[in-house]
């Protein structure tokens, strides 16, 4: 277990941010966005509990507020509860700063409500003060208002790409090549992705094999030491943001 202090604000996730968090060689954090998914999220859910795996799951606002009871099982399977927006937005950076801030703040909100805490604040009430962004698109008034709030923002230092669609077998496989060259780090998957329920039993058993330690964040008090990234780091997401924009043409 690794208490995540968040005051004044945190920014953690090498993809995203020049800083990780305090992890040890193959130590491995397992997050998991977008849920929670009555088609897919029990079965993430039973995976871990097989191997007594904890995880943190971001979630978005509206889903917990149309499925409070597959909220109310992350939490009491022992996992920790995180803010991945009410809506989900394609990108923050689109909205007004206030409508970014509703986003936020939203989210919390049905999050602490689906578990019986509706005027609980972020961490208070079971809901961890922490944040991740929608493809870790984040902004300066969010930012603030998180920082303001105590609250850290998640990015992450390693994915399987999981949102490509692949077999469960060609993502395991991925996932352990990236794994094995990063050493350690915050994994991102999608409690969502049929492939990544599917793949998620060989995935627990291939990390005790390979002997990486699981580490469970949890609200931490103060504000936790970060460690700096390696000499010329780049944000990896703030390519791939400024690729699609420029795609899309927005
Ligand atoms: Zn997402």
């Amino acid at each position: 277990m690794l208490p995540v202090g968040t005051r004044g604000g945190l920014q953690v996730g090498l993809k995203t941010y020049p800083a990780a968090l305090p992890l040890g060689p193959r130590e491995v954090v397992l997050t998991f966005d977008d849920g929670p998914s009555p088609g897919t999220t029990p079965q993430v859910l039973d995976a871990l509990a097989c191997e007594g795996a904890k995880a943190t799951f971001f979630l978005i606002g509206r889903n917990a507020e149309a499925h409070p009871a597959l909220v109310r099982r992350i939490r009491e399977n022992g996992h920790t509860l995180a803010c991945h927006t009410w809506s989900h937005p394609w990108t923050m950076r689109n909205l007004s700063g206030a409508a970014q801030i509703r986003e936020v703040e939203h989210g919390f909100a049905a999050i602490a409500a689906a578990i019986g805490a509706p005027d609980a604040r972020p961490g208070q009430g079971g809901v961890a003060p922490f944040l991740r962004y929608p493809g870790f698109a984040d902004t300066p008034a969010a930012n603030a208002w998180a920082a303001e709030r105590d609250i850290g923002v998640f990015g992450c230092d390693l994915w399987a790409s999981d949102w490509v669609h692949m077999t469960p077998d060609f993502q395991l496989a991925r996932m352990m090549d990236r794994l094995r060259h990063a050493g350690r780090g915050v994994i991102l998957f999608h409690d969502t992705q049929a492939q990544t329920a599917a793949m998620l039993p060989a995935f627990l058993r291939a990390l005790k094999a390979e002997g990486y330690a699981l580490v469970h964040l949890q609200p931490g008090s103060g504000r936790t030491e970060t460690v700096a990234a390696p000499a010329g780091w780049t944000s990896e997401t703030e390519r791939i943001i400024a690729g699609i924009r420029l795609h899309r043409g927005v």
